[in-house]
């Protein structure tokens, strides 16, 4: 048996700066795999389907969820989202690392079947800071953003159930703490099943 890839669960409210974090991760680490979600909802500003999201209809989502092809997925501000099995499960078979990028009834869906992963929730200093961040992406209206803020609320409920948290205040810091979580997660113990995992025998 060869050593199999970790899985990061990340969860944040939206305005946290989740995905700039990500982005600096990645491009330090270009050996992380970043899973492509399906979702029901459109592409906003410059997205492409197939790069941040597979943007697909509802009849589709659904389709895929009778054929059992999610390892989750969740309805979110009034939209469908979802990890594909099969993307997750090639990965981490090749003992690639991988990042998803989901909301906490995800994570708490994985939590069950993924006991391995590793979760982290990453948020603003403030709900105030949230808005402002909100706003300033001006790519959603005024009744989205205040959808997605009510909903930052709920989804603070949830952070004691994950593994680490990463205040976002300043962006370096943030992805300092971020970095650290990723290495120190790679040296358990628990990854290495056999010696000649880590040495030369
Ligand atoms: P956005 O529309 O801003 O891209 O994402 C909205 C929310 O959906 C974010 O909290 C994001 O983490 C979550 N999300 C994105 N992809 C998935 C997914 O595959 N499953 C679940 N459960 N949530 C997702």
């Amino acid at each position: 048996m060869h050593k199999k890839g970790i899985l990061y669960v990340v969860s944040a409210p939206s305005g946290s700066g989740k995905s700039t974090l990500c982005a600096m991760i990645r491009e330090k680490y270009p050996n992380i795999e970043y899973s492509i979600s399906y979702t029901t909802r459109s592409p906003r500003g410059d997205e492409v389907n197939g790069r941040e999201y597979f943007f697909v209809t509802r009849d589709i989502f659904e389709q895929m969820i009778s054929n059992n092809e999610f390892l989750e997925w969740a309805e979110v501000h009034g939209n469908y989202y979802g990890t594909s099995k099969k993307a997750i499960e090639n990965a981490l078979n090749n003992n690639i690392d991988i990042f998803l990028d989901i909301d906490p009834q995800g994570a708490m869906q994985l939590k069950e079947k993924a006991q391995s992963a590793v979760f982290i929730f990453i948020t603003a200093p403030s709900l105030k800071e949230l808005e402002t961040r909100l706003k300033n992406r001006a790519t959603d209206t005024d009744k989205v953003i205040d959808l997605r803020l009510n909903n930052a609320r709920k989804e603070l409920d949830y952070y004691n159930k994950y593994d680490y948290i990463v205040i976002n205040n300043d962006k370096n810091t943030a992805f300092k703490q971020l970095e650290a979580i990723y290495i120190a997660e790679k040296l358990r113990t628990s990854h290495f099943k056999k010696i000649e995992d880590f040495i030369k025998l």
